[in-house]
């Protein structure tokens, strides 16, 4: 297949792990994802097939169930999820690198017996509850509230647009604990593992979205929601760090995802033009298609590139933030340039929902807002460049 990643750079375990995601997408996914996207349905019975396959645990130690496995090798797999479904692609995104990451990192050896070992067998689905209705993009200014109630805490505050808010087991929640006497700014953020079991926690309606249909947002309640002391993360006031480093890691995610829907796209432009003709020609011996074919075929492959680099760095234990913001920057606005070629390129059939470009369309807009905006990549980007890396 010339438009996805080149078999002969693999090594035998990644075949293996491509080949087995790439059969469980065309037969699992695939077939389906139309049909979910228009009713919004969002299968879990599939995330937890994936999870039993080990999807869903690729980036967790061994030691705990995990595959243990590179960023690279995480990438090769979930690019072929998401080039059959971008909404089955952000559940095993989301859980392979945020809350696996915080966990991983900053867990106590309780915490990750009992919440990374059955998360990383696929057995917990979990999400991040970072962003509020007035705290987005600004995320450190959320309003969220724990407060200390003996050995425990309660939360209350409301959340927005969580991925799984209403499906997953288990939520990272990022929430203040410093007083309104003494505000401390990032610094006064904690990440608190809520079981969404938790008297209190309440999910909103599932959203009805543009795209990533068949994925699970909603607004989140924390009312008086009360959660014992070994229910804190790391160190009270470090909770934004560790959503920001949760992030550097979600990102290169969300780059592939938007590698996998701007390369499904291509794939189906091409079949496409090769069989449609005007003219008595098929589209694909217009010079002017070719080169439009050409651009997309090459901003993909430039995207799965950059996004690889990213993961070489991140296997190779070095900074990820400014690199993956780029990876994420260029990939997302390639999705979203790419797939409209491709719309273009069905002409009118490309507007209409039996054709499956519109939904790659829709699907990757997404991927330009959530974990961080195109405008704060690029500001996460100059930052870099200030600080000479
Ligand atoms: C489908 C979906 C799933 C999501 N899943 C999650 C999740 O699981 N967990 C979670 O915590 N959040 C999630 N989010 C929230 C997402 O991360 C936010 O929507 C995103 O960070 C942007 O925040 P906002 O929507 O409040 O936009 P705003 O912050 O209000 O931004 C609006 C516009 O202003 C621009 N802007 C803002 N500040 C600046 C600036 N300084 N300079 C230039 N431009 C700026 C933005 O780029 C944007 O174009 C999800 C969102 C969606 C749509």
């Amino acid at each position: 297949m010339p438009t996805a990643t080149d078999p002969a750079t693999l090594t035998d375990v990644q075949r293996q792990i491509v080949d087995l995601a790439r059969e469980f997408a065309q037969t699992r996914i695939a077939p389906h994802a139309a049909e979910w996207d228009r009713t919004a349905h969002y299968p879990r019975d599939v995330i937890d097939e994936l999870g039993r396959l080990g999807f869903l645990g690729m980036l967790a130690p061994e030691d705990y169930d995990g595959q243990g496995l590179d960023a690279l090798t995480y990438l090769l797999a979930l690019e072929e999820i998401a080039a059959a479904d971008a909404s089955v692609a952000v559940t095993m995104a989301i859980q392979n690198a945020i809350p696996t990451t915080m966990l991983t990192r900053h867990g106590t050896p309780a915490q990750k017996k009992r919440w990374l070992r059955p998360m990383a067998r696929g057995e917990l689905v979990a999400g991040f509850a970072l962003s509020e209705p007035d705290a987005g993009s600004d995320a450190a200014s959320l309003r969220s509230q724990a407060v200390r109630d003996g050995d425990g805490w309660v939360l209350n505050g409301a959340k927005a647009w969580a991925t799984n808010g209403g499906t997953a087991d288990l939520m990272m929640v990022m929430v203040r604990s410093d007083t309104p006497e003494r505000r401390r700014g990032a610094k006064g953020i904690s990440t608190f593992i809520v079981p969404t079991s938790t008297a209190g926690y309440r999910a909103g309606k599932p959203e009805d979205k543009m795209g990533l249909r068949a994925s699970n947002t909603t607004a989140v309640t924390l009312d008086d929601l009360r959660l014992p002391g070994d229910a804190l993360l790391g160190e009270e006031g470090m909770g934004f760090v560790y959503a920001l480093e949760g992030l550097d890691a979600g990102r290169l995610g969300i780059a592939i995802q938007a590698v996998g829907i701007a390369r499904r796209a291509l794939e189906l432009s091409i079949s496409y033009c090769a069989e449609r003709r005007q003219f008595g020609m098929a589209l694909r011996d217009f010079q002017a298609v070719q080169f439009k074919l050409a651009d997309m075929a090459t901003r993909v492959a430039a995207a799965r590139a950059l996004a690889h680099q990213v993961a070489a760095r991140k296997d190779r234990g070095e900074s990820t933030t400014q690199h993956a913001a780029m990876a994420k920057l260029f990939a997302s606005e390639t999705a979203m340039w790419v797939t409209t070629q491709a719309v273009q390129l069905f002409g009118g059939y490309g507007y209409m929902r039996d054709y499956p470009v519109e939904k790659l369309f829709r699907d990757a807009k997404v991927t330009e807002i959530y974990e961080g905006t195109s405008e704060i990549q690029r500001i996460v980007i100059a930052r870099g460049l200030a600080a000479g890396s």
